[in-house]
């Protein structure tokens, strides 16, 4: 399989031409970053840095302790805590990349400070139909994640010479988060193959699974038995498993950012279950997981109803009613969609 066979080589000739001198490279991603945008923003930088060029990272806003063990993870300036430095970097850089989304949009709180600023733009992605403008677009729904497309760009402009045991295992813990350690259908044979090649950097791959996904606190593993035991609701007519959890609920479990993140996907592990959902009252939201298997765009579904996108079989959402309502939403749409999976 060519890598990244979707994109003209002249996305990559003009990317290598500007990056052939140092310049100063602002990198952002998503609001609520998860493993594939940290690993794909660090694994980035650092490997900027080792090129010569000067960059900052920037997240709109914080995220779980169970990614922030990586590598230069301290210099990551959080949008929300530290905006005129922010607007500063903007404002000064020559080159902006943006990873792993598609659209302004996902920046949320920093999305109008983003758009004042018109620098050249580099996007990197895997998410389905882009709308960011950009200036160079390296996107295609066929990469497991934005850091497998990264370790390919960076082949693509000859300069694997710059890759390191950090560069290698940021991208690594970018990949192992998006595939859910390599069991969700996104992972291909091209997945495994830039896999291989990372590790010979020296990744030490358990220790980064072992950071990942074995760090819980007492709280959040005690959360998810209290989400799986008492909020958890099964029905089978629909093959549509669902969670709710109340203000009241996380505060009784202390809840911090990150504490469910992979919760939405525990009742996919239900034999015949083929869609899953989790709604989190917030302040003045609920934030909404969707979760399938099989064709049931969940994507589509929640653009459509929910405010949101995604993946096909990964996507969030959001929802202003109240959480009783949202949910009686999400269940008045069930018999309308269930015919397709059934
Ligand atoms: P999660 O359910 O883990 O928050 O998100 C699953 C996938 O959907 C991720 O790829 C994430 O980037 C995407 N996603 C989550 N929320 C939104 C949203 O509000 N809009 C869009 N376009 N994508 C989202
Ligand atoms: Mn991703």
């Amino acid at each position: 399989m060519k890598p990244l066979h979707s994109i003209s080589d002249k996305v990559f000739k003009g990317v290598k031409k500007i990056l052939s001198v140092p310049k100063k490279i602002f990198i952002t991603t998503h609001k609520n970053p998860d493993g594939d945008a940290i690993g794909s923003a660090l694994g980035l930088y650092i490997f900027l840095k080792n090129m010569g060029h000067d960059a900052t990272v920037v997240t709109p806003n914080g995220y779980p302790e169970f990614l922030q063990w990586m590598p230069f993870n301290k210099e990551i300036i959080k949008y929300n805590s530290y905006k005129e430095k922010v607007r500063q970097a903007l404002n000064d850089c020559d080159l902006v990349f943006c990873v792993d989304f598609n659209d302004t949009g996902r920046l949320s709180q920093m999305e109008s400070d983003f758009k004042k600023v018109k620098k050249i733009t580099v996007l990197i992605d895997h998410h389905p139909y882009p709308q960011l403008p950009a200036d160079y677009v390296i996107s295609t729904t066929e990469a497991s994640s934005t850091a497998e497309i990264i370790y390919n760009f960076i082949c693509a402009i000859g300069a694997k010479k710059y890759i390191d045991t950090q560069v290698a295992t940021c991208l690594f813990a970018g990949i192992m988060t998006d595939t859910g350690s390599f069991a969700y259908s996104s992972s291909s044979p091209e997945t495994f193959r830039v896999v291989s090649e990372l590790l010979k950097y020296g990744v030490d791959k358990d220790d980064v699974h072992y950071k990942v996904y074995d760090t819980y606190s007492e709280n959040r593993m005690r959360l998810l038995g209290y989400c799986l035991n008492e909020k958890m609701v099964v029905l089978k007519q629909y093959k549509t498993a669902y969670i709710w959890l109340t203000k009241e609920e996380l505060k009784k479990y202390n809840f911090i950012t990150g504490d469910d993140e992979g919760l939405v996907n525990f009742p996919l592990s239900i034999k015949d279950i083929r869609v899953s959902a989790i709604f989190i009252e917030k302040k003045d939201h609920v934030k909404i997981s969707f979760r399938s298997r099989g064709k049931f765009a969940v994507n589509t579904f929640s653009q459509k109803h929910f405010k949101g996108g995604g993946h096909l079989n990964a996507a969030g959402g959001k929802s202003e009613l109240p959480l009783q309502e949202t949910i009686k939403q999400f269940l008045d749409l069930l018999p309308g969609y269930a015919k397709d999976w059934k």
